[in-house]
C-alpha cells in the first residue's frame, strides 16, 4: 500500500446549514446559518480514495501528485508528514481506507468496543441582542440549550461578553449571569456548564461572573481575556481562596506563544489549539505532552464543521481529551449519518477513516463551480 501513487487531487467549498443561525460573540457579529467547509479528495493509482477538510491550494496540490503514500504518510508513529500536514485530513481518511481501519483506531490499537467522546453543544451563541428584556434574553437562551439536550447533549458552552461591546458594561455583565442561571436551571445539575468570553472580559469581570455563579458549578471559563500569566496567577489564587474549582481554558486563535509554558506551569488546564490550524497529528504528539503535564485538551474547530468528526477521533489518542466542540450542521454532499450524539457523547462508526461518505455527484458539481482539479 505505502507504494501507491497520488494521482489525483479535488477540491470544493461545500456548502452546510446549522439547525439554528448563531449570533455573536463579545467580539465578533452573527456567525449566521450557514458553513463551508473546503473538502479535498485524493486518489491513487490504485483506486483508493480518501478525503477530508483541507485548504490546500492548487500549486500545493500539483506538488503533492506522483508522491507515494510512503512518502506522505510515516508509519511508526503514525503521523503524516511534515511537508504534507496542509493536505493531512484527507491522507488520514486514505490511510484509513486503504487499511479498513477507522482513525481512531490507527492513532491508537482498539478493541472492538463501540468507540465515543464526550463532547459540548457549542451553539449557545449572544442571540439574544434584540430583546431589551433580561428576563426574556435568559429565557431565549435557555430554550437554546433545551434544545441541545433534546439532541442528546448534556454539557453546553454559553458565548458571554455581551457588555464588552455589544451592551452598556453593567447591563451586559448583568444578562451573561441571568443567561448563566437560566441555562443552568435547564439544563439541571448533572450537566456541564461551560463559559467561552472570547476575551471579552478582564480580570475582574471574571471573577464578578465566578463568583456570581460560583452555585452553578462553572465547569470551565474559555479565553476570559487575553492570556497573561501575572493575571492568570492572580485569578488562580483568588479561584483556590474562593475554592471555585472551575477549569481555565486556552488557546484557539492567536495565542500566546507562551501559553504552554504557562499550560505546564499550572495557570492554564485546558489547551484548545485549533484542529485545522495546529492539526492532527501535531495534536498527537502535543496531546502525549499535555497528558505528562496534567493539563487537558479539547481542540477549537467553530464553524468548520468536518472539526465534529475529526476531534472525536484524535480523542483515542490523548488520554486527558476532554470534549469535541460539536457545532452541528448539515452539509449537502457528505453522509454524516452514521455519527449520533447520545448522552452528551458522539458514537463514532466503526467504519475506515472519518466514517464520512461524500456523494460524488454533488462534490463534482462543486469542483466545477468554486474549486479545482489536478491530476498526473
Ligand atoms: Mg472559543
Amino acid at each position: 500500500m505505502f507504494e501507491q501513487k497520488i494521482v489525483r487531487i479535488e477540491q470544493a467549498n461545500l456548502l452546510g446549514e446549522r439547525p439554528r443561525k448563531a449570533g455573536c460573540n463579545s467580539r465578533l457579529g452573527e456567525h449566521g446559518l450557514y458553513v463551508r467547509p473546503s473538502i479535498v479528495t485524493i486518489t491513487t493509482d490504485q483506486g483508493a480514495f480518501g478525503f477530508g477538510a483541507s485548504r490546500i491550494s492548487q500549486s500545493e496540490a500539483e506538488k503533492v501528485l506522483g508522491k507515494s503514500v510512503g512518502e506522505i504518510f510515516q508509519n511508526d508513529p503514525k503521523r503524516v508528514r511534515d511537508g504534507f500536514r496542509p493536505i493531512e485530513f484527507p491522507i488520514w481518511d486514505l490511510i484509513g481506507q486503504l487499511t479498513s481501519k477507522p482513525v481512531y483506531s490507527l492513532v491508537r490499537s482498539n478493541h472492538d468496543e463501540e468507540f465515543t467522546a464526550p463532547c459540548y453543544d457549542t451553539s449557545l451563541y449572544i442571540d439574544d441582542l434584540h430583546l431589551t428584556d433580561h428576563y426574556e434574553a435568559a429565557d431565549l437562551i435557555a430554550q437554546q440549550a433545551q434544545q441541545g439536550m433534546d439532541k442528546g447533549h448534556t454539557a453546553f458552552k454559553i458565548k458571554i461578553g455581551r457588555g464588552a461591546m455589544h451592551m452598556d458594561l453593567s447591563a451586559g455583565m448583568q444578562r451573561d449571569i441571568m443567561v448563566i442561571k437560566a441555562v443552568r436551571q435547564n439544563v439541571g445539575q448533572s450537566a456541564t456548564v461551560l463559559l467561552d468570553a472570547n476575551n471579552g472580559y478582564n480580570l475582574n469581570l471574571t471573577k464578578t461572573i465566578l463568583a456570581e455563579t460560583a452555585d452553578d458549578k462553572i465547569h470551565w471559563i474559555e479565553e476570559a481575556f487575553h492570556e497573561d500569566n501575572r493575571l492568570y496567577e492572580n485569578l488562580k489564587d483568588w479561584m483556590h481562596k474562593h475554592s471555585i474549582q472551575t477549569l481555565v481554558a486556552d488557546g484557539e486563535g492567536e495565542a500566546s506563544i507562551k501559553l504552554l509554558d504557562w499550560a505546564e506551569a499550572g495557570l492554564i488546564d485546558v489547551v484548545q489549539y485549533d484542529i485545522f490550524s495546529y492539526g492532527f497529528s501535531r495534536w498527537l504528539d502535543l496531546g502525549h505532552k499535555l497528558d505528562g503535564w496534567n493539563v487537558y485538551t479539547a481542540p477549537h474547530h467553530y464553524g468548520g464543521y468536518y472539526g465534529n468528526f475529526a476531534s472525536a477521533h484524535l480523542k483515542n489518542g490523548i488520554r486527558n481529551f476532554k470534549f469535541v466542540e460539536w457545532d452541528a450542521a448539515t452539509v449537502s454532499g457528505i453522509d454524516d449519518s452514521s455519527y449520533k450524539i447520545q448522552n452528551g457523547h458522539v458514537l463514532v462508526p466503526n467504519r475506515p477513516g472519518f466514517g464520512l461518505i461524500l456523494e460524488k455527484s454533488i462534490f463534482h458539481q462543486a469542483v466545477a463551480k468554486n474549486g479545482f482539479s489536478v491530476e498526473l
